[in-house]
């Protein structure tokens, strides 16, 4: 069994030759088209018979281009089909849908990402479909949420802004028991650092927006199945004609190649950065789950492969929201902004608001670092000035 570094540069068909052209080259060409012609009456006739369309009669139903990325991710991520899509949120919303029917209760993790759980709170309820907020660190003790028309786990571990983590095999395992689907937003700790369907998983979701792609210039998402639960998400799939456009995923495969190397320097530059910010007297807590400080630091060590580049701070002191413009305006390598996953360093701030459940987080402003390519001194530098305009 090849080792996943040399899995990521060789995943997928390397078919990229136009028949009968001797030019070959290592990345798939950007097909663009709504017409596939086809050869002749019989190959047209049985194309239309099939009921797999998947690449071979309609732009919208995946171009070369598309099932190239989608086979390579499938392969480094150990599910059994990868669909793309045209964002994480549209990835997320769209497996619910696929999956959920009106009558049905799912269990949300607190601290899967915003947009996601307004979708759970807003659009589902429409459908009558009933979600239950569960805390973010949530294990074994998920048993006491399921209720009898309980039928899907939306889970985000590390979870988005507060980084907790659950405990991925045990609640995996009472939902086996129970016949629940499990979804889990992997994003955080891409198909390298976290192996959903070792741990149970029947649905790894992915914003390929962040380290996949990693260089804050695609948007995409990904949602990858285990077989037993492939036709119900690709029947669903292909009948809204979900697709991702073939340059985005001509620029998500080409990030896939190279997510072992950037992965391992984000890792790095972080740990060094959280380690820091550990000994500096005004933070309160880092949260980033490689630290031995961290609340589930035990479940991290036992089920993750590494760290990646994003985690958080709380302050001793929650400053008001002028302190804090003096704090991000004096920082000059990083940057303040929202998608995190590629080279450069970004920041950002916010108050945790309108958990239902109990959680040290609530009405805590909350820092979070996505750490880049710069040198790692340079970014402590650069916190280091932010501090001391923070107190003067
Ligand atoms: C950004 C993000 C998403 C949404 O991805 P988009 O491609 O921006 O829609 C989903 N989950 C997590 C954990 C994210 O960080």
């Amino acid at each position: 069994m090849k080792k996943i570094n040399t899995k990521l540069v060789q995943s997928g068909k390397h078919t990229h030759a136009p028949e009968g052209i001797d030019f070959r080259t290592i990345n798939p060409p950007i097909y663009k088209g709504s017409t596939v012609l086809f050869d002749d009456y019989e190959s047209y006739s049985e194309t239309m018979l099939r009921s797999e369309l998947h690449g071979t009669s309609y732009g919208t139903y995946g171009t070369p281009t598309q099932i190239a990325f989608e086979e390579a991710m499938a392969e480094i991520e150990g599910g059994f089909k990868t669909r793309a899509f045209i964002s994480g949120l549209n990835a997320i919303d769209m497996t619910l849908l696929a999956f959920l029917k009106a009558g049905d209760h799912i269990l949300v993790c607190e601290n899967v990402y915003g947009p996601g759980a307004a979708f759970c709170r807003k659009v589902l309820p429409k459908y009558q479909i009933e979600s239950t907020f569960i805390p973010a660190a949530v294990g074994s003790s998920i048993e006491k949420y399921i209720k009898q028309n309980t039928r899907l786990i939306l889970l985000e571990s590390p979870g988005s802004d507060t980084f907790e983590l659950q405990d991925i095999p045990a609640i995996t395992t009472i939902a086996k028991q129970k016949n629940i689907l499990t979804v889990l937003d992997n994003t955080w700790a891409t198909p390298l650092y976290f192996k959903p369907f070792d741990k149970g998983i029947d649905v790894s979701i992915h914003s390929v927006t962040k380290y996949i792609s990693g260089h804050s210039d695609v948007l995409m998402g990904t949602a990858t199945v285990t077989e037993k639960h492939y036709d119900q998400f690709h029947s669903f799939y292909e009948t809204l004609e979900l697709f991702a456009s073939s340059e985005t995923c001509y620029l998500a495969l080409r990030g896939l190649r190279t997510l072992g190397v950037r992965l391992k320097h984000h890792e790095q530059s972080a740990l060094e950065i959280a380690n820091w910010l550990n000994e500096q007297d005004q933070v309160e807590t880092v949260l980033h789950p490689a630290l031995t400080g961290h609340p589930q630091h035990e479940i991290w060590e036992r089920d993750y492969l590494g760290s990646s580049g994003v985690f958080g701070f709380i302050l001793k002191t929650d400053y008001s929201i002028n302190d804090l413009g003096r704090f991000f305006d004096g920082l000059n390598v990083f940057e303040i902004g929202l998608s995190w996953g590629g080279y450069k360093s970004l920041i950002k701030a916010g108050v945790i608001k309108g958990r239902e459940n109990v959680s040290p987080y609530n009405n805590r402003t909350v820092f979070r670092l996505s750490i880049g390519f710069e040198d790692s001194k340079d970014l402590i530098d650069d916190l280091e000035n932010g501090f001391s305009k923070l107190i003067s």
